[in-house]
């Protein structure tokens, strides 16, 4: 074992072999991956292996064609031919129009990504399946390319890829300790021996914790027992004269493919058990946990309705073993938040079928900074301070629960509720609030006309529409309250913090003290990484000079680590997150001013505090820092509470309010809002996968203004001119909103990818953003929007439909 090497991968199953091949790939080939056991020891062996195509983003999709790809390539390689029954073809079933909705959906958007599923009826699905029944059955989802990989041989053909650019394996060597230098390398600490290594990667599968902890760190990931088992052989399926599909159902929760002359059918049982969470045994290796298949009764019914042949086949065997979890489902790939020279590739469920793609962003990540795709869905950043393994655990059991029922626009499901609440989280459900969560906070989605209204969840437009627009209604004539918790904001305070801004936004940004401004923060290849608003507030008995940084509810530790990173030991900047100290109420309408004046003594009118001001007052008894910006286009004061006030804040704004008939409203009127003005959301339009002027933020860039960061990469792109722009669209439907990820065509065939949407109730128009070929980007430009299955006529339309001068927020 050499004692030096660039990369030390921590882990040989799929996602460790696949990052050692994929770093290979990049070009670096001074890479090492340490195993403690046997390759695939873990859960890789005895994984079920299939591989799908199907994702509910874009970035999932494409991760998993990039593993399909590699497959196939692995398959045919003659030195080393990998087993792989590629495209059997599957099918996720359905039997609510809901859920047949959903699919239609993501048919159009894996269509943007080159794929092309299917939306069959129940016929079709046992024409294609010959041993499945239609009872209870609308129809499915069909992917053509799903199939399954032998796992062991996949793992064995990276890792001999692997090797072959130079890479080196170490097997049965268990790492016991890692070290972090004060230049942040490492020294891994093993059985065989010490290595350094400029980088380390955790891909410890169900063991990533025990890894974690040896770095200082805990990552919500839990693990779940999980059982299928192999059938005798099924007489249909010689007679089928085909390879029977796979089989995927969230009717009853489980799914199968053939192996052999049988099946494989594996279940997600109501009644299921984490695994492994006070410890595990040093020596459950190559291991299973006992079978238990009395726990599984419930959905083995639902299999057995849908599959009558079962009730006739043996069991030949029944595997169970631990499978990883996160909070949301989706792994954790990319740096470790708050750790230097760290990345992780852990908390993978579908390994197998998704770990091609994901060894290859993580590999990008590493080598050049910044993955092809934004890779916001699995960033181990996504989730904050709140984000323990007890939480994830509950996650897990839920997500177990519901494995093949996606989540509908606007679910909220209840497990782990309320993990993060402000002191009005109760007062505002007392009030009527519908609560949705974001990054764990609890937050109004919209005020509930009655006690026992209820949302019937879907894509088309519902119940909550008019409640949505009797709320925009209410802010847009006279005035509205709105708590926004978990909104992400830094102090920074030093002499240096103008100077370090400077170097990280792309344009110029007002360091007056009491002014406000927008600034967007780019990575290496010009592209846009953060979005922030900079609150320069004057120094008084409350602190000195200071600067606000406030950006998205979930960006904390992604914006923390990506400041920290820049900042040079000799600048004179501290950095202090004020994110759970403190939430914001956001006062907004023409009536506005008339509450705040109400409420906090001093002058408020537009000369003394104009748009884009920040100043320190109290609102009635409670310290607050008011800034005047505006997300609804109304004339609007984000007023920053520390949570020890906030209740005394609210109460004052409510009592100043009555006279002017204020109201409160939630998330999802502010959403319908902003699309009318043009404004962005970080992660839905703000992605890395484009830089600011492909995003129509031309205003927010200033090339000129001296080094920054990115500025040398955006040049050479506006140089090559854009590939693609965001642009705003006026649909013509009146059910239904586009959704994220739908496609947008000419009759040249896709143009573009809708990111959000929202019907604008102000304008009456069906609005959504969508990034389109400049081609197909001009104001008037006729295309159409897949909407469910429909393609609906649509065109361009300039950004800010609703007041585009500003005139109103500025009143
Ligand atoms: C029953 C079952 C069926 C499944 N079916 C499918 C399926 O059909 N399709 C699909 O895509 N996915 C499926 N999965 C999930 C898939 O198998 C996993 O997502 C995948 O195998 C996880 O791979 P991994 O590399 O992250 O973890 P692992 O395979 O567990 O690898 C982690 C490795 O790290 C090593 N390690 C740990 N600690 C140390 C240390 N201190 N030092 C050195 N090495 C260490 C371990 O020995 C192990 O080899 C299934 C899982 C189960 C349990």
């Amino acid at each position: 074992m050499r004692d030096q090497a660039r990369v030390v991968i921590i882990g040989g199953g799929i996602a460790g072999c696949s990052a050692l091949y994929h770093l290979t790939k990049e070009g670096w080939s001074d890479v090492m991956l340490i195993e403690r056991d046997e390759l695939t020891s873990g859960t890789t062996w005895h994984s079920a292996a299939q591989v799908t195509n199907f994702g509910m983003t874009q970035t999932m999709i494409g991760l998993k064609s990039h593993s399909i790809a590699l497959y196939k390539e692995l398959r045919d390689d003659p030195e080393y031919p990998v087993g792989y029954n590629y495209g059997d073809g599957g099918i996720r079933l359905a039997n609510t129009e809901a859920h047949m909705d959903g699919y239609r959906h993501f048919v159009s958007l894996a269509a943007g990504m080159g794929v092309d599923f299917e939306v069959i009826d129940a016929e079709e699905c046992a024409r294609r399946h010959p041993l499945i029944s239609t009872e209870n059955l609308l129809g499915g989802l069909w992917d053509p390319t799903d199939g399954h990989i032998d796992p062991a041989q996949l793992c064995q053909a990276l890792a001999r890829r692997a090797r072959l650019a130079g890479a080196e394996v170490n097997r049965h060597t268990p790492v016991t300790g890692l070290t972090q230098h004060a230049d942040h390398t490492w020294t891994v600490h093993t059985k065989k021996g010490d290595v350094k290594a400029e980088i380390v990667v955790n891909a410890g599968g169900y063991r990533c914790n025990e890894i974690g902890a040896m770095m200082g760190v805990s990552h919500p990931v839990a693990s779940m027992e999980h059982q299928y088992f192999l059938t005798e052989d099924i007489p249909a399926i010689a007679e089928a004269g085909h390879r029977i599909p796979l089989l995927r159902c969230p009717i009853s929760d489980y799914y199968s493919r053939q192996e052999k002359g049988g099946l494989l059918v594996g279940f997600y049982e109501q009644d299921c058990r984490t695994w492994g969470m006070d410890g595990i045994d040093p020596k459950f290796t190559n291991d299973l946990c006992p079978d238990d298949l009395d726990r599984v009764m419930d959905v083995l019914e639902g299999a057995f309705a849908r599959m009558p042949a079962l009730m006739e086949t043996g069991i030949r065997s029944i595997v169970n073993g631990p499978i990883t979890y996160t909070i949301d489902g989706a792994p954790l790939v990319g740096p470790i938040p708050g750790k230097r020279n760290a990345f992780c590739i852990i908390g993978l469920r579908a390994g197998l079928g998704e770990g091609g793609g994901h060894g290859w962003l993580l590999a990008q990540q590493i080598v050049h900074g910044e993955a092809e795709y934004d890779t916001w869905v699995i960033d181990p950043r996504r989730f904050t301070g709140h984000a323990s393994v007890e939480l994830t655990a509950l996650k897990a059991i839920e997500d177990y629960q519901n494995e093949f029922r996606f989540h509908f626009p606007h679910e909220h499901r209840p497990a782990g509720r309320p993990m993060k609440t402000t002191p009005l989280t109760s007062l505002l459900a007392a009030e009527g609030a519908e609560l949705g969560t974001v990054n764990g906070w609890e937050r109004v989605d919209y005020i509930k006309p009655s006690p026992d209204f209820s949302e019937t969840l879907g894509f088309r437009f519902n119940e909550v529409h008019p409640v949505v627009a009797s709320e925009v209604k209410a802010v847009s004539t006279g005035v509205g309250l709105c708590e926004v918790s978990g909104f992400n904001r830094f102090e920074l305070t030093g002499t240096d913090v103008h100077s370090f801004l400077d170097r990280m936004i792309c344009g110029r940004v007002t360091k007056k003290a009491g002014r406000v401004g927008l600034g967007y923060l780019l990575n290496h290849h010009g592209m846009l990484k953060a979005e922030a608003t900079i609150a320069n507030i004057p120094a008084s008995e409350r602190g000195p000079d200071r600067v606000w940084y406030g950006s998205a509810a979930a960006s904390e530790f992604h914006d923390m680590d990506w400041l920290n990173l820049h900042l040079k030991p000799d600048e004179d900047v501290t950095i202090r997150s004020l994110t759970n100290a403190q939430t914001i109420l956001v006062l907004a309408g023409p009536k506005s001013r008339d509450v705040l004046s109400a409420a906090a003594r001093g002058d408020w009118s537009k000369q003394a505090f104009p748009w884009l001001s920040v100043r320190e007052a109290y609102i009635g008894i409670a310290p607050a820092t008011v800034l005047g910006v505006s997300f609804s286009g109304e004339l609007a004061y984000e007023i920053h509470v520390p949570n020890e006030s906030l209740a005394a804040a609210y109460t004052a704004l409510r009592k100043a309010g009555e006279q002017h008939g204020l109201q409160l409203f939630g998330a999802r009127a502010v959403d319908s809002m902003r699309l009318e003005k043009g404004f962005l959301h970080w992660k839905a339009d703000i992605l890395t996968e484009f830089d600011p002027l492909e995003t129509g933020l031309d205003r927010f860039v200033t090339l000129d203004k001296g080094d920054f960061i990115g500025r040398e990469a955006l040049m050479q792109r506006v140089d090559a001119g854009p590939k693609r722009k965001l642009v705003t669209l006026a649909i013509d439907a009146s059910d239904a909103p586009a959704h994220a990820g739908a496609s947008v065509k000419t009759a040249a065939g896709i143009v573009g990818t809708v990111t959000s949407a929202e019907w604008g109730h102000r304008t009456g128009l069906n609005l959504a953003y969508a990034f389109v070929t400049p081609s197909s980007s001009e104001e008037g430009q006729e295309l159409t929007v897949d909407i469910l299955g429909q393609s609906v006529p649509a065109h361009v339309i300039a950004f800010a439909p609703y007041d585009p001068k500003h005139e109103r927020m500025r009143a």
